[in-house]
């Protein structure tokens, strides 16, 4: 027993031994290799013991200059966000050459540090060397100026890149597109853009981009078009990007024919390529799409899993949802937390209340994956939806972490619905705080009190708003016809068919009342009007229009598709789920929340949203 224990002591000092003996060796032949090695374990190091143990063994055995790594070890400090070291070591080195300056110009580019930026470039230009900046320092400037500077502090970079001969260079080139399209200055990109020389697939990859991300997605169609035909074939960037200008466009027929190019171009085997397409089909409306999509990807990984569980969340298809997850899991792919939003999400929308507690419950239990402020929302708004608006205030009270205004907003959805105002109140109040500015969290209290009728207070917190200068967005829905996409407002007359459209209009309406005795839910507007005054505001909504047009011009064969920036009412929600049964159309409207597809006279969202 003794000796055994002897054995051990012993081994255990002569363990230590071996690797002190082993540092020492490493210390006395300090060569190529352990550089290399050294620096990798610099590049790879998170924490600041670490970092300084090195920092510690580089002073004692190499030159700063030796490999770079007086530069990499300022590089890492900045990454770990010990400022002070990293200058303090900076200003310490010896020897400081180009090199260096852009280890830390790149570093503090990383942190989004502007003003230290340009300091140390002035600084640097400055030197007794006088070091020129190269492509390294430029890319970090441009960097640093996209994520948190001005036009003017770009266009001062911009200077700079024209004086010192990098105009040539097609990276900067492409970083200065990028930098003036993030600043909203479309004409200075398209001039450098036309006057480069050196264009690539990344410029045009940019110049799509940027012209999506300022709202003019046809234009960034254009450029693609004009990049397939001087020769350049897409690579998975291009797709991506045009997959994003299709959804911001939204006409399916431009969807299906990204979709030819995917299978022409052999992208069909890209998993990012794929999934992205999957969400947008399902963005469009064609959930069968998505699922046609999904299946024929091969081995689908956890992105594509998770992209089309989403798709079945937002359509409301929540058992098609939950069999879709235990599928996934039975195929050995783990869910994390997003996928856990989406299927509680499904549960929600469906209003499966039972199976998304148990999802809730097991979340945790079975798959390790602790709920965070989504899934909190998820569960109010499921047990709000079911009227359970006691429990899910009791479940906001009980969360351990603060409710954000997701769960909030849930509960003051559910408040609406049901016309709890007492509980609508606690719930705006604290969404007030949480959100003063955003106009939504108003309109909803004011419309639960206009519900109950209470006008006074509807038009005090209405008045609320105006003073706060908050406005409200007007109401507008979209449909496709023709390869284009028509756009209605609220009482439009200014589409060139208007004189059919309000003719089909008001023979539904007849049909409605005749064959259903369909009566308005006049509630739904939140004026204190006469009732006939009111059916005639209310007839008039933007997707009343829309889906009048609809009838006209899409086939019967095909559903009638529309998008919507707001929440559908209650009262066009109730004349959709009518113009299915009567007119056997299927009909699937987008609003600011959800998809709603209407057959037979019901709504997948059974009613709730
Ligand atoms: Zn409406
Ligand atoms: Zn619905």
């Amino acid at each position: 027993m003794i000796k055994a224990n002897v054995y051990s002591s012993s081994k255990h000092r002569f363990l230590y031994c071996r690797s002190f003996l082993c540092r020492r060796s490493f210390v006395r032949s300090l060569d190529e290799a352990n550089v290399s090695s050294l620096i990798t374990s610099i590049k790879s190091c998170i924490s600041i013991s670490l970092c300084r143990l090195i920092h510690c063994k580089v002073v004692k055995t190499v030159s700063y200059r030796h490999g770079f790594i007086g530069d990499q070890l300022v590089a890492c400090y900045l990454r770990l966000g010990h400022d002070v070291c990293a200058e303090k070591l900076f200003d310490e080195m010896p020897e400081r050459d180009l090199v260096s300056w852009n280890s830390l110009i790149s570093g503090y580019s990383e942190k989004g540090y502007l003003g230290k930026c340009f300091k140390a470039l002035s600084r640097m230009m400055r030197t007794e060397m006088g070091f020129k900046p190269n492509e390294v320092t430029f890319l970090s400037m441009i960097s640093v100026c996209v994520n948190g500077g001005s036009k003017e502090d770009g266009r001062c970079i911009h200077g700079l890149v024209m004086k010192f001969g990098f105009l040539e260079e097609v990276k900067v080139v492409n970083a200065l597109i990028n930098l003036y399209g993030k600043s909203k200055d479309l004409a200075s990109s398209c001039i450098l853009f036309e006057d480069s020389s050196v264009k690539n697939l990344v410029s045009w990859n940019t110049m799509i981009l940027i012209h999506l991300q300022n709202g003019l997605a046809e234009e960034g169609l254009v450029y693609f078009n004009m990049s397939r035909r001087v020769g350049y074939k897409p690579d998975q960037a291009t797709v991506l990007a045009v997959l994003r200008v299709c959804e911001d466009i939204g006409v399916v027929k431009l969807a299906q024919g990204v979709h030819g190019l995917i299978m022409f171009c052999g992208f069909n085997g890209n998993k990012c390529i794929t999934t992205a397409l999957l969400d947008l089909y399902s963005k469009l409306g064609r959930l069968e799409d998505s699922s046609t999509v999904f299946l024929e990807i091969a081995s689908p990984d956890s992105m594509a899993w998770t992209a089309m569980l989403a798709a079945y969340a937002t359509h409301g298809y929540g058992r098609d949802a939950i069999k879709h997850f235990e599928l996934m899991v039975q195929c050995g792919i783990s869910p994390d937390h997003v996928t856990f939003t989406h299927l509680l999400n499904a549960c929600s929308h469906s209003g499966l209340v039972e199976e998304g507690k148990h999802y809730f419950e097991t979340m945790s239990k079975r798959y390790r994956v602790e709920p965070r402020l989504d899934h909190y929302s998820c569960m109010v708004d499921l047990m709000g939806r079911s009227g359970l608006l006691q429990d899910a205030y009791g479940l906001i009270k009980d969360m351990p972490m603060e409710p954000s205004s997701g769960v909030w907003g849930a509960l003051l959805g559910a408040c609406r619905v049901y016309g709890d105002t007492e509980l609508g109140i606690k719930a705006a109040e604290r969404l007030f705080e949480l959100e003063p500015s955003d106009g939504r969290n108003y309109i909803m209290l004011s419309n639960i009190y206009s519900a109950s009728g209470q006008w006074k207070d509807a038009s005090r917190i209405r008045n609320l708003m105006k003073q706060k200068g908050l406005v409200r967005a007007s109401g507008c829905s979209y449909i496709e016809h023709g390869n284009k996409i028509h756009k209605f407002v609220v009482g439009d007359w200014s589409h060139p068919e208007s004189e059919r459209i309000q003719k089909k209009l008001k023979e539904i309406r007849k049909k409605m009342k005749n064959e259903m005795g369909f009566k308005s839910r006049t509630e739904f507007v939140l004026h204190d009007v006469d009732e006939d005054v009111k059916e005639e505001m209310i007839s008039q909504h933007s997707e009343k229009i829309a889906m009048a047009f609809g009838l006209l011009m899409i086939s019967p064969m095909e559903p009638i598709i529309i998008r919507k920036n707001l929440r559908i009412c209650g009262d066009c929600h109730e004349t959709a789920k009518a113009i299915s049964l009567i007119e056997k159309r299927r009909i699937i409207i987008r609003d600011s929340k959800r998809f709603h597809h209407f057959s037979e006279g019901s709504c997948s969202c059974r009613d709730y949203w």
